[in-house]
Order: C-alpha cells, then sequence, then structure tokens
C-alpha cells in the first residue's frame, strides 16, 4: 500500500541506500543514485546473478559490450520503429499520461466503482439480489469492459492510426464516465519513441547519430559468432552480461520501479530451432527457483503469461512479484525464435550462423532470453525485507531483514565500553574478519541503539566484545532476524558468519 511504499522510500534515504540524482539541484526525475548501502546490495544482487547463471552453468557465459552501438543496430532489432509508448497530454492541466497507463487506471476506478453499486444493490434487495444478472444488465457503467478489454488488447506494439484515434476517444468517455484528471481537453495520442539520442563525432557535420541502448540483449545478439567461435562453444549456450540501458520513460513515478537510466541483467541462450518449448518451460521454471531460493516468501510471486507478444517472440512470460502497489513485472522469459540473429545478418550482411557437427549443417539458432532489472530486484528485496516488527516488551523495531547473503554489512562488532582495552579488542576482530566480509566498527552510543540501528540498516550479524572478552576471548553475537545471542569463541565467528552468508 501507499503507506508501506512511502516507508520504502524514506528508509532507502535515511540508512545510505538510495538518492535522488543531483538532489541538491531538486532533483531530475527518475533517475537514482545508489549511496553506501545501496551499492553493496546492488553488487551482491549482481554477484548472486551471476553466480547462478555463468559461474554454475559450464554452458554460460559472459560478456560486457558498449553502451554505444553502431545506429543501423536498433534499426534492425526494431527499436527504430517500434520501441514507443503511447502518449497523450491534458491541455488543462498540461500533464502528460501513457495512454495505455491511463486506460488501466480508469479501469481501476470504474472497477471500484461497480463494486460499490454492486455494494449498494446488495444491500438494498438482500437475499434476492443475483451479482451476475447485475452486473451484466447495469449498462451505464459497465458498457465499458469491452471496449476497454479491446483497446488494451491492442495497445502497445504497432498502433495504426485508427487504433490511436480510438484510444482518444476512449479516454474521453472514461473521464465522462469516472474523471480522473479533471478536464475533458485531450490532445490526440501520439507515439514516443523511448530511446535517447545522442551525437558521435567532433564536427557537426561528420558527426553520428547514435542511441543510447534502451536494453543489453542486441549487444550479445551482434557478438554471437566471436563470442561461439572464441568459446568454441557447442549449442545449447548462453551468453550473459549486466550493464546500464537508459529508456525515455513517459510516466516515471514509481521509485526505481521505473527510471530513465537502469541496469539490466541479462542471458540469451541459443538453442536449436524446434527445441524452444521445452527450453522457454526451463528457463521459466529455473529464474522462478532462483528467487524463491532468497527466502523473500514464496507467495510474492507469480506468473503472467503474455497473450499479445512482442514483434520478435513467439512466447512470453513475466515473473511478477508483490511490490507495495501490487504485483508487477520483475523479470521477463522470451521466447524470441531467429528473430534477431536473422535481422542483424540482413542489416550487417554478415552471417549469424552455428555449423551443428551432430547434423553436419548450419542454421541460425533460436533464442530463449532471461531479462531482469537490477534495480527492480533491489525494490522487491528491499520492500519485502523492511518491516516494523512488535516485540514481547511491547515496543517496537523496524527491521531491514535482507537475506544474509545479499546484506551490504555482514557484521558489526562493538565494545561495550569505549575504554578498558575493549575497543583494541573489537578493532582486533574487525581487521581480521574485513579480509572475508564487509563488515563495520561502532562504539558510539549505549549497545542496545547499535543494535536497532543494525537491524534498520540490515546488518544480519552484530558481535559485543566486554570485559569477559579479556578473560576467556569469547564475545557476544547477535542475530538481527531472531535476536536471539550466543557467547561464542571469537576463533569460531569467521566460520559462523560464512554459514550464513557464503551461497
Ligand atoms: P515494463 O512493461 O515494466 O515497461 P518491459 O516489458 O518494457 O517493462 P523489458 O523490455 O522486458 O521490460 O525489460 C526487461 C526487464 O528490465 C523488466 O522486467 C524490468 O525488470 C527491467 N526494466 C525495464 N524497464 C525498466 C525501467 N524503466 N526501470 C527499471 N527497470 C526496468
Amino acid at each position: 500500500n501507499d503507506d508501506q511504499f512511502k516507508k520504502v522510500i524514506s528508509h532507502a534515504k535515511e540508512y545510505g541506500y538510495i538518492f535522488q540524482s543531483s538532489e541538491i539541484y531538486d532533483g531530475l526525475s527518475a533517475v537514482y543514485d545508489y549511496a553506501q548501502n545501496g551499492v553493496e546490495l546492488k553488487k551482491n544482487i549482481r554477484d548472486y546473478w551471476w553466480q547462478a547463471m555463468v559461474q554454475l552453468n559450464d554452458n554460460i557465459i559472459g560478456l560486457d559490450s558498449a553502451i554505444f552501438m553502431h545506429p543501423t543496430t536498433w534499426k534492425a532489432s526494431g527499436h527504430v520503429d517500434a520501441f514507443s509508448d503511447p502518449l497523450i497530454d491534458n491541455k488543462d492541466s498540461k500533464k502528460r499520461y501513457r495512454a495505455d497507463v491511463l486506460v488501466e487506471d480508469y479501469c481501476a476506478k470504474l472497477e471500484a466503482k461497480i463494486d460499490k453499486e454492486v455494494a449498494k444493490a446488495e444491500k438494498r434487495f438482500g437475499e434476492a439480489f443475483n451479482k451476475a444478472e447485475f452486473v451484466s444488465t447495469n449498462g451505464r457503467v459497465l458498457g465499458y469492459q469491452e471496449k476497454i478489454d479491446s483497446i488494451l488488447k491492442r495497445l502497445g506494439e504497432s498502433l495504426t492510426k485508427e487504433d490511436l484515434a480510438d484510444v482518444k476517444a476512449l479516454i474521453e468517455e472514461l473521464e465522462i464516465a469516472c474523471p480522473l484528471s479533471g478536464s475533458r481537453n485531450w490532445t490526440e495520442v501520439k507515439q514516443f519513441n523511448l530511446m535517447f539520442g545522442t551525437k558521435l563525432g567532433a564536427s557537426a557535420d561528420s558527426a553520428m547519430d547514435l542511441y543510447l541502448r534502451p536494453e543489453t540483449a542486441q549487444g550479445i545478439f551482434v557478438n554471437f559468432s566471436n563470442v561461439q567461435k572464441t568459446g568454441r562453444m557447442k549449442i545449447p549456450f548462453g551468453i550473459a552480461q549486466t550493464g546500464k540501458a537508459f529508456r525515455n520513460e513517459i510516466v516515471a513515478r514509481q521509485f526505481i520501479f521505473r527510471m530513465r537510466e537502469f541496469e539490466q541483467m541479462e542471458m540469451q541462450f541459443f538453442i536449436k530451432p524446434g527445441t524452444q518449448a521445452e527450453w522457454y518451460d526451463y528457463w521459466k521454471e529455473t529464474r522462478l527457483k532462483w528467487h524463491k531460493s532468497l527466502g523473500l516468501g514464496e507467495e510474492n510471486y507469480r506468473f503472467h503469461d503474455h497473450e499479445k507478444l512482442a514483434h520478435y517472440a513467439d512466447a512470453a512470460a513475466d515473473i511478477e512479484f508483490k511490490f507495495p502497489f501490487g504485483f508487477k513485472e520483475l523479470e521477463g522469459i522470451h521466447s524470441r525464435t531467429d528473430f534477431d540473429l536473422k535481422a542483424h545478418e540482413e542489416h550487417s550482411g554478415k552471417k549469424l550462423q552455428y555449423f551443428d557437427p551432430e547434423e553436419n549443417k548450419s542454421y541460425t539458432p533460436y533464442v530463449l532470453e532471461t531479462s531482469i532489472g537490477l534495480d527492480r530486484m533491489f525494490l522487491a528485496v528491499f520492500s519485502a525485507a523492511l518491516m516494523d516488527e512488535e516485540l514481547d516488551n511491547n515496543t517496537t523495531r523496524t527491521v531491514l531483514k535482507i537475506p544474509a547473503v545479499l546484506a551490504p554489512t555482514k557484521a558489526a562488532i562493538f565494545p561495550l565500553v569505549k575504554k578498558d582495552g575493549l575497543p583494541e579488542i573489537a578493532k582486533e576482530i574487525f581487521d581480521d574478519l574485513k579480509w572475508d566480509f564487509n563488515v563495520m566498527y561502532d562504539e558510539k552510543d549505549a549497545v542496545g541503539k547499535r543494535y536497532r540501528r543494525q537491524d534498520a540498516a540490515g546488518t544480519p550479524f552484530c558481535i559485543t566484545v566486554d570485559h569477559d572478552t579479556i578473560e576467556d576471548r569469547t564475545v557476544t553475537i547477535r542475530h538481527r532476524d531472531t535476536m536471539e545471542q550466543k557467547r561464542v569463541a571469537i576463533s569460531e565467528l569467521r566460520a559462523i558468519i560464512a554459514k550464513e552468508v557464503d551461497v
């Protein structure tokens, strides 16, 4: 809900995870900076993905292709012609909307209105009330459903001029049926290309128009033959990469869920044509398992199978996550056929084929893609981890239960007091553990307060050095999630932390 989402945003700032970009200049919309803890969490998520995809699969290898690519790339991939969202402006409020998102907002409002009418009628007619009959005969409010469904089906990829006019007409009708913007004065619906343009080269006449890449995938496709030959890869094999992507999003109102500069983690898996259905199922299951392995709650995930497919796909599904604002796409799994490799062959004139030694012939491989936004994954982890807990003594604590393997700081080391040689021992422990884990030292404030600070920052372990430590070289180790405290030998610390933190 809204409150939980606001809490996520303010907590992310207060505890050094995420800052608005260029904040001192009042910020840049939908662009964010990762602070001291955020940069660690982001790196750990990236590493967790890389380990599962590249390190643990001997047939998947990595790549780091450039953000700038030859402009023909985007012609071939279809982005120049079809990577756009329909936008509409309200002339009075001067507000700009993504037309499909606006229609969805109207739908939600309309549904709420219908629910209210149903509830009212139920109360009035009591036992005799037949909901299905009421819904089907109560025209005025409900008559829009069919129109909306048909428009939503058409919205997205390649809308014709007529489609765009229909969308506008529908928005005008909906605004009358359940006002959202408060004004009925709309512009035409236009297709808006989401790619950022820039220029390469010093002189005005020789400069080349470039795009900042809107996805990392194309860097993999254009390198297909280079990687396959130099890595001596045999089909099926995959190429994985993580890196920045840029999209000039029309609506950017959901914190790091939808950014204009973001990072993707993508893997393209090259397969024999005809085997795509089994690999599609395989990668759907494998990726869902990866998500569930983090223990953020199985009920927070679901698949959404696409009915309407992008121009390059023969099957597609999203893994959706329950964000504070509802279930939304976290990762896409796409069966891309040979669309991309064939398109690049055609535009470059170079062969992008595979010689299959078993079949003794060459063919253009099919592709299965898994594509996840690193920042979106960050938001999923962060928002599921943040909670207020009631404690036995009638107090509450704010705790960030980030899985230990992803936590920015693995352990905080405290001297109970700032004297009697305790800080020296605590620093010794810090100096020893820092070679294996990201740890920190803190001696400020009472220990209880230091525990709370680490709970809220997401640190899974706190280690406290007290006067007994001087005698017997033992310390107290406290677990963030259970708040359980145990007395252990300093020499055991490394193994205890490693058990939770190593995958
Ligand atoms: P959406 O429907 O939310 O715009 P999409 O279907 O366009 O997303 P893809 O092109 O399939 O997304 O990109 C793959 C993944 O990249 C998405 O699942 C998402 O996690 C991430 N992603 C896409 N756009 C953004 C963005 N603007 N900000 C952050 N992450 C993004």
